[in-house]
């Protein structure tokens, strides 16, 4: 049975007062579906945040973080450095950190060499752009991703990686990609996985949906086979509109 995981980005929003109002409204929620529940703050509040949700059933996770143990890297955040904090699970590859950071195919497999090596469960993030769509591209352009940045692992690393399919054009514009589409790509990438690795590893990786999920439209594209649950932006800064994604399994 593969997991069903439902992870809130909540991106560079929320300072600390922000960030506790938010758990507080997490913290009252109820959860009624089997979905494994994350909320990945910004790195300031991550530890105030695993202190408030340590004894719930919300994981918090982290959004990012650099390759290398320790040095002279200002600025950035270690395998470790999260570990430290409690965090168990990291975002790698969204097309945020790839569009303004410049994170390419190369430096992601580093860093998810890095995750699995700290025992670090990695949500690994990929998705085309609207013109990849356009041009009918976007299932090479989601292969190569994939190939670049995981294709070097053996199969055992899979158990701890989870994929996420964010097409780039759905993401915080409103514009979800439709079920349909979703389900399409979800199934070619497990059919890539299938190819390289075979069946165990394709039907065993959790697949989640990320771009303009909301209360409204979760229990469709959810409801599609390949579809194992989503990444949320958006909607997971709102705790009723979370839990209700949540609760739409
Ligand atoms: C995201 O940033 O991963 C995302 C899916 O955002 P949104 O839900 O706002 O489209």
């Amino acid at each position: 049975m593969r997991k069903q995981i439902v992870a809130g980005n909540w991106k560079m929003n929320n300072d600390l007062a922000q960030t506790e109002s938010l758990l507080t409204a997490l913290k009252a929620q109820t959860k009624t579906s089997n979905a494994e529940v994350m909320v990945a703050p910004t790195y300031t509040n991550l530890f105030q945040a695993y202190q408030a949700l340590k004894e719930s059933d919300v994981e918090v996770i982290a959004q990012n973080m650099h390759f290398a143990e320790n040095g002279a890297y200002t600025g950035e955040i270690s395998a470790s450095m999260l570990k430290s904090v409690g965090v168990k699970t990291v975002i790698l590859g969204h097309s945020e950190r790839r569009e303004y950071f410049g994170e390419t195919d190369a430096i992601l497999a580093k860093k998810v060499d890095a995750a699995l090596a700290n025992d670090l469960r990695t949500i690994f993030c990929f998705g085309e752009v609207l013109a990849d769509r356009k041009s009918g591209n976007h299932e090479a352009v989601v292969e190569s991703q994939i190939k670049n940045a995981l294709f070097h692992l053996e199969a055992s690393p899979f158990k701890n990686i989870v994929l996420a399919y964010e097409p780039v054009w759905a993401i915080g514009t409103g514009e979800t990609a439709s079920p349909e589409q979703a389900q399409d790509m979800h199934a070619f990438i497990r059919k890539t996985l299938n190819d390289k690795y075979g069946a165990d590893v394709a039907n065993s990786v959790s697949i989640l949906y990320g771009g303009s999920v909301k209360p409204n439209n979760a229990q469709e594209i959810f409801g599609k086979p390949d579809v194992d649950g989503g990444l949320i932006g958006g909607a997971a800064l709102n705790a009723d509109d979370f839990f209700a994604i949540v609760n739409a399994f």
